[in-house]
């Protein structure tokens, strides 16, 4: 697929050599205050812009501080071809498009491109003009906040939400006037030729480079798979960045979910498009009211326990429970039908109608499906149930979708390698033919970082190792005045540890949980001598430079819980096709694991600190070379006169 757009940029740009941009005295150097020559920074550069030539994939493992953004946007936009990028948050998203494009406006003039994100994130215009007709808003907030939304919209130019800095990220007022598909009337609304959504695929369609997130990017790979409509129009080349995390968003997507949350929103929306649209139908609310009914005693079946738990025993379950699950999609088939009687009916009942159908083949696939490579499982959180069925393997969907579709995909992050290696990802993608360069970083990490590993404590799967971890982790901290962040792999440790030192500790300390996740690091940023007590969420996407962060200490090593349904399933999957699931899948995914969580230390040149590992597999196990020879070169200890001694120079 080649999609080549006209006149993109201008002469001056496409005249410059990459070394003429990247090189000392080249124009990021004449442009940037900043800029300062990185070997690696051109040789990434370089390496995009031969794999966009010779229409290949590229593999680029390429560390903080190597400048991997423009090393990659330079390339994309002097191709001349629609490129698409997709970055793993939608902070780096707004990053690129905010800081990096207008600066890189110098040098390509003319070039145009488009900021994307999930429709959830953008305004419908209907929705609010309904609600003015039908007020269906609750509470005084929502009333106070209605006329703000009015005025915002009467001026935005994208209607994107983050342009509302006083908007609360749980609001229940955006739910209700979202642009999300599942309400969205298309070419038959009203709105449609001023719609927000319609104006950036129109902008889409005429940009030539589009930046995206993995959840936009693989929702619409799915919607293809389907042969919906799809929301990216055609591109040549494609660049994944923070590209560890693909497999995980492939498989969000690739999967189908159904929940009582999702029967409950399809009966309130019925409730609220009868209400906003003042149609009279006793019919249509009496089958609302029964599929309510319906699925309440149905899902009341599944114990009350939270966590995860496999759906092996499906049939057991249904030869248990037949008639309350066929009552349930009864339920929803008279729902459909109640709607398509509705008389002069407008487009948004025949949308309910159609979510009506799509929730009935949601909960067969779910509950009947008999895909070999798909795991079924449940989990219960709080009120809700969620039913699943995921991928075990996404590797051949990606190959047959993604890699024998588009010309160039590019893969890149800082955390993409084992052992030296892209054997695993190439392996989990499903991506056979790629150029690969792993680029030497611009940190001297054996200057700045010391790893400490001690080896006197027992094994973490002993049950002293709390209370010793918590007596070391205590020492560290009196040698790096706090400034630390403790990293766990289970909320429980991560609380027990935590109960044992706060009486014991004189620094400010924060856990995950007392408050939301940025606030909590915007209170870490601006309190001295702070640590921060936290789990999973914090393993990436989170930077803080210079000496408010001169330590991360690490539990254990971070394999994947074997009883997760989804893990249980690969290693399953792995060990029958002959493999070696611990080798080949639970280590390597721990290594890129463990590589993201140290990699929160070091996020400048004058970075320093420590890095400990509390687990002492990596250095007695001999997997833990795996995990050694994977790191970045940190100097490394067993002593803690050491770190003491590194926190003094
Ligand atoms: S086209 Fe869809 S999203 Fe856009 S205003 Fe109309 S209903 Fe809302």
């Amino acid at each position: 697929m080649l999609v080549s757009m006209a006149n993109t940029n201008s002469k001056t740009a496409e005249k410059q050599t990459l070394d003429q941009v990247f090189a000392p005295g080249g124009w990021l150097a004449r442009h940037h205050p900043k800029y300062e020559f990185r070997p690696g920074q051109l040789e990434m550069a370089e390496s995009v812009a031969a794999a966009i030539e010779n229409r290949q994939h590229l593999i680029v493992e390429a560390g903080t501080g190597t400048g991997k953004t423009l090393a990659y946007l330079v390339p994309l936009l002097r191709s001349g071809l629609r490129t698409v990028i997709s970055t793993g948050t939608k902070n780096l998203q707004e990053q690129l498009f905010y800081k990096d494009i207008p600066f890189l406006k110098k040098l390509f003039p003319q070039m145009r491109v488009t900021l994307m994100k999930g429709r959830q994130n953008y305004l419908c215009r209907q929705k609010l003009y309904d609600i003015e007709k039908q007020p269906v808003l609750d509470g005084m907030e929502q009333v106070e906040q209605y006329p703000k939304l009015r005025e915002w919209e009467g001026r935005t130019e994208t209607g994107d939400r983050a342009e509302l800095r006083w908007l609360p990220d749980a609001s229940e007022l955006w739910k209700k006037v979202d642009a999300r598909s599942e309400a969205c009337t298309g070419q038959k609304c009203r709105e449609f030729e001023r719609c927000f959504i319609t104006k950036m695929h129109q902008r889409a369609a005429e940009s030539d480079l589009l930046i995206v997130n993995h959840h936009l990017f693989f929702a619409d790979l799915a919607l293809r798979q389907r042969e919906y409509a799809t929301l990216l129009p055609d591109y040549a080349a494609l660049v994944f960045d923070e590209a560890h995390d693909m497999e995980d968003v492939a498989t969000q997507y690739f999967g189908v979910e159904v929940s009582n949350y999702r029967v409950e929103e399809l009966a309130r929306d019925t409730e609220a498009t009868l209400r906003v649209k003042a149609i009279k139908s006793n019919e249509v609310l009496t089958a609302v009211g029964e599929l309510r009914r319906r699925a309440e005693l149905f899902f009341e079946f599944f114990p009350p326990s939270e966590g995860k738990s496999n759906f092996d025993h499906r049939e057991n379950f249904l030869e248990v429970h037949r008639g309350a699950y066929s009552a349930l999609t009864n339920a929803l088939m008279l729902l459909q039908t109640e709607l398509s009687r509705v008389p002069e009916r407008p487009e948004e009942i025949n949308n309910l109608a159609r979510r009506a159908v799509e929730l009935r083949a949601a909960f067969e696939l779910v509950l009947e499906g008999q895909e070999r490579n798909m795991v079924y499982w449940w989990e219960r959180r709080g009120r809700g149930v969620f039913m699943q069925a995921t991928p075990i393997d996404v590797s051949a969907l990606l190959r047959e979708r993604l890699f024998e579709k588009v010309d160039t995909v590019v893969l890149t992050s800082a955390t993409l390698a084992v052992g030296g290696s892209f054997d695993f990802l190439k392996r989990r993608l499903g991506l056979q033919n790629a150029k690969e360069r792993i680029l030497d970083s611009h940190f001297d990490f054996a200057h700045q970082a010391l790893l400490y590993t001690p080896l006197h404590l027992p094994d973490p799967r002993q049950p002293d190792f709390a209370r010793l971890a918590a007596e070391e982790v205590s020492h560290v901290l009196k040698a790096t005045h706090g400034r630390a962040f403790v990293l766990f792999t289970s909320y429980a440790q991560m609380r027990d540890v935590y109960e044992r030192l706060r009486p014991r500790l004189r620094y400010p300390l924060m856990i995950q949980g007392s408050m939301p996740r940025t606030e909590l690091l915007d209170r870490f940023r601006s309190t001295p001598h702070a640590v921060l007590f936290g789990t999973s969420s914090f393993w990436q996407g989170v930077d803080v430079q210079g000496e408010q962060l001169s330590a991360v200490l690490i539990d254990r090593l971070p394999f994947a819980v074997p009883t997760d349904p989804v893990t249980a399933a690969r290693i399953r999957q792995i060990n029958e096709e002959g493999g070696n699931a611990f080798m080949d899948y639970q280590v390597p995914q721990a290594v890129i694991t463990l590589k993201q969580g140290f990699g929160r230390l070091i996020r400048s040149e004058t970075d320093r600190g420590i890095l400990a590992m509390l687990d002492h597999r990596m250095v007695r196990m001999p997997y833990g070379r795996i995990f050694l020879e994977s790191l970045p070169p940190y100097r490394k200890t067993n002593r803690l006169e050491d770190v003491k001694a590194f926190m003094r120079e």
